[in-house]
């Protein structure tokens, strides 16, 4: 009896020819991460709609892995087992045991399907002499046909049967890669990991980048977004990070212009560095996790001026989401406990007193006119760091 894991990928059904793309993508990109991750003795298959996982580790482990992995709509975990009635019993006592840690199911039922119809039983007996030996061996668990807290499904397949347990939701979504490239805008504050993750959710490559205040001030919002990206890449939803200093020039830019436009001047300058590290990424857009009027800085006027700076595309999937929405799911998808550590933050930096909420192009550009900004650009990029991730 191996144990087995299946994943579910609904949305990828529905992609017409690309759908055997689609498939590969997420099976490699399973492949990858359970070697990520340290799993040695599995094999992939793809199966009727489906990508089986045979392997002979802990099955909550992989299930927790895998169901992070964007395109993954359900996962299930269980056994493949011989084509007998006994050994379809047997497997189907290992799902009940494996219910829930510590607990059994008040109720259960099992569900057949023959996918091969060379074995001799049918359906209805399959669930018949199944469910009446689970039920012997485990009398405190009720039979219940109707919504029972455990459905035992089992397959008949050609030469064998998968016996697995009730499907877990996964993130959905589509395979990382399908979606072209993009540079995600990473701080360490709650929207921006959320925001990156969404797009990764959606099929997209994403390769993320810091900006730190460093060495103006400690160099902490580097270490925590090293992790956040650390935990991200095991579900394959970070391809690099680039660290980029840029406290010297943000004094600078305090020194030299006024003071009310300092944080779209340094905004500015930090959607140019993210366009000049997607130009040579080969990435088609920047991801930002801006969220309207949430700050001085987001008001539609600041946007429009910071987006002014670059001719690429700037996407911003929180900009519509409330805090509160936003904070839920950077609690679901474990970044709000690394994002709600502090910090010091390069926006932060020399902060004005009272910062511009509708600055206006063209004062904004007669403010940094005199700014070496290509050079300080070249510089800041060649002194960067990047970690690989895959
Ligand atoms: P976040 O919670 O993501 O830090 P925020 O509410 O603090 O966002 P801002 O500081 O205005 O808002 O930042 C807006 C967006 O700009 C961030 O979501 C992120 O995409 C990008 N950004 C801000 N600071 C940095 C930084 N130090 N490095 C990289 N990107 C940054
Ligand atoms: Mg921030």
């Amino acid at each position: 009896m191996n144990r087995i894991c299946l994943v579910h990928y609904h949305e990828i059904g529905l992609k017409g020819k690309n759908r055997s793309f689609f498939e590969k993508k997420l099976e490699s990109n399973i492949k990858k991460s359970l070697e990520l991750n340290g799993f040695k003795d599995f094999s992939l298959r793809r199966i009727s709609g489906r990508i089986l996982i045979e392997h002979d580790g802990d099955s909550e482990s992989i299930l927790n892995l895998v169901k992070n992995i964007p395109g993954c709509a359900r996962t299930s975990a269980g056994y493949k087992c011989d084509q007998t009635i006994d050994a379809m019993i047997e497997a189907g006592c290992e799902v009940m045991r494996n219910f829930s840690e510590g607990r059994l199911p008040e109720s259960f039922k099992v569900s057949a399907r023959r996918n091969h119809t060379n074995f001799e039983k049918d359906s209805m007996e399959i669930n018949q002499l199944v469910g009446g030996s689970i039920s012997d061996a485990f009398p405190e668990v009720k039979v219940q046909m109707k919504d029972p807290e455990l459905d035992i499904r089992v397959e008949v397949i050609e030469g064998g049967a998968y016996v697995y347990g009730d499907s877990v939701v996964g993130v959905g979504g589509l395979p990382v890669g399908t979606g072209g490239k993009v540079v995600a805008m990473l701080s360490s504050g709650i929207d921006s990991p959320v925001s990156l993750w969404s797009m990764a959710r959606r099929g997209a490559e994403v390769c993320a980048v810091h900006f730190s205040g460093a060495p103006i001030v400690t160099s902490e919002s580097e270490y925590l977004v090293k992790e956040i990206c650390d935990n991200f890449s095991k579900y394959g939803l970070v391809d690099k990070l680039y660290i980029v200093r840029i406290g010297k020039f943000q004094k600078q830019i305090a020194e030299e212009c006024p003071e009310r436009l300092r944080i779209i001047l340094y905004r500015r300058f930090m959607y140019r560095l993210a366009q000049s590290i997607a130009n040579a990424e080969e990435a088609k857009a920047i991801v930002t996790g801006e969220s309207l009027g949430q700050v001085a800085s987001q008001t539609i006027d600041n946007l429009s001026v910071t987006n002014a700076a670059v001719d690429m595309q700037v996407f911003r999937p929180l900009i519509g989401s409330d805090k509160q929405e936003i904070t839920d799911r950077a609690i679901e998808i474990g970044t709000f406990d690394l994002s709600s550590q502090e910090a010091p933050d390069c926006c932060t930096l020399y902060m004005p007193k009272t910062p511009e909420t509708h600055a206006k192009i063209k004062y904004v550009e007669l403010a940094e006119k005199d700014l070496p900004i290509n050079d300080w650009i070249d510089e800041a990029i060649k002194d960067s760091k990047v970690i690989t991730y895959s």
